[in-house]
């Protein structure tokens, strides 16, 4: 051992170094020495001591990504970072309002994209999105701000809100986002991080869907990579019709598949948020109100949810808006709309 600038004892060892170069040489010494003698170091009993004056720190933003030493997850900082960033960047997108009045759901989904999603989906690639706790955050973030670019309140279904966007879950994004990387990367080297694997494995098992296992080993290919991505990227939207279709909320979107380009007549923000609330049942037609529980009320089975004018049939938008004709003024405003 004296060889490489070391005190050795029967059980202990002391390596001293002037420099960090010095001292990887002489670790990696020590690694092959211990390999060749079948000696395993017992790290928990291992004590580093830097003398000199060296900045010690826990925590240090690298390439935009803050990396902590103190945390279970070395980026959970990079989650609360990027999440409140996030969040500063879509107020920003609701002040730009004030000066330019109303913005359309297409217009705000051109903001969020270039201004909020970036920060979501902010070194996605580097630790997989294995653990809910920080993602959480992320989601939270897009939910809300898909929720007001639709006005729609706070407690409404989250489904439709990537179905009526086109706006992928942040998981789904991410997970898409690193397969592509991966592709990227298989086709340079066939070496893959043992560890990340892991994570990007388990990641792809938090998907808010049912998917097949994501095999990784050496002879995965580019191509199983990529049909890997697809299958993803198609589950993803069955679960999304799956959970429209079996919604009693929804029942005007069941079987419906409506393209980016078919977004109807609605110009106006009133007309908008109109057909949006009812297509995603989140009216204040008796429908849509006797559904839920308050301090004073049960919850009213649906058939006796009645119109207000008739008290005959159940206050649905079909009824209030086509068939119902108790009351003049509705009727009036229904003639006016169909001239
Ligand atoms: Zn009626």
């Amino acid at each position: 051992m004296r060889p490489f600038g070391s005190r050795s004892w029967p059980d202990d060892l002391l390596i001293v170094s002037l420099s960090a170069r010095g001292l990887h040489v002489k670790l990696a010494t020590l690694r092959t020495w211990c390999s060749n003698n079948f000696i395993l170091v017992n790290l928990v009993r291992t004590i580093i001591l830097i003398y000199g004056k060296i900045l010690i720190k826990t925590e240090e933003k690298y390439v935009g990504v803050i990396l902590r030493t103190d945390t279970q997850n070395m980026l959970a900082d990079h989650y609360k970072a990027k999440a409140r960033t996030a969040r500063h960047c879509g107020h920003r997108i609701w002040a730009i309002e004030d000066m330019t009045g109303w913005l359309m759901p297409k217009e705000l989904k051109q903001l969020y994209m270039a201004r909020v999603d970036c920060h979501l989906i902010h070194g996605c690639e580097i630790p997989p999105d294995s653990e809910d706790v920080h993602v959480m955050q992320l989601c939270q973030v897009q939910i809300s701000f898909l929720r007001q670019m639709l006005n729609i309140h706070c407690h409404s279904m989250i489904v439709p809100l990537f179905t009526e966007t086109g706006i992928k879950p942040p998981r789904v994004c991410c997970l898409l986002l690193v397969l592509s990387h991966l592709m990227h990367w298989r086709g340079r080297s066939n070496n893959i991080k043992k560890l990340w694997a892991k994570y990007l494995i388990k990641a792809a098992t938090r998907l808010p869907f049912q998917c097949p296992i994501l095999v990784l080993t050496m002879f995965t290919t580019i191509g199983d990579i990529k049909d890997y991505s697809k299958l993803v990227h198609k589950l993803m939207l069955e679960w999304l019709q799956g959970e429209i279709d079996s919604s009693e909320k929804l029942y005007l979107l069941h079987d419906h598949r409506e393209t980016q380009k078919d977004k109807g007549p609605a110009q106006t923000q009133k007309h908008q948020e109109a057909i949006t609330s009812i297509k995603l049942s989140t009216h204040l037609l008796a429908l849509e109100i006797l559904r839920y529980v308050n301090h004073g009320n049960q919850p009213v089975p649906r058939s006796d949810r009645l119109c207000r004018f008739c008290r005959k049939e159940v206050e649905s938008p079909e009824h209030a808006l086509i068939t119902c004709t108790s009351s003049d003024e509705v009727v009036q405003l229904r003639v006016i709309f169909l001239e």
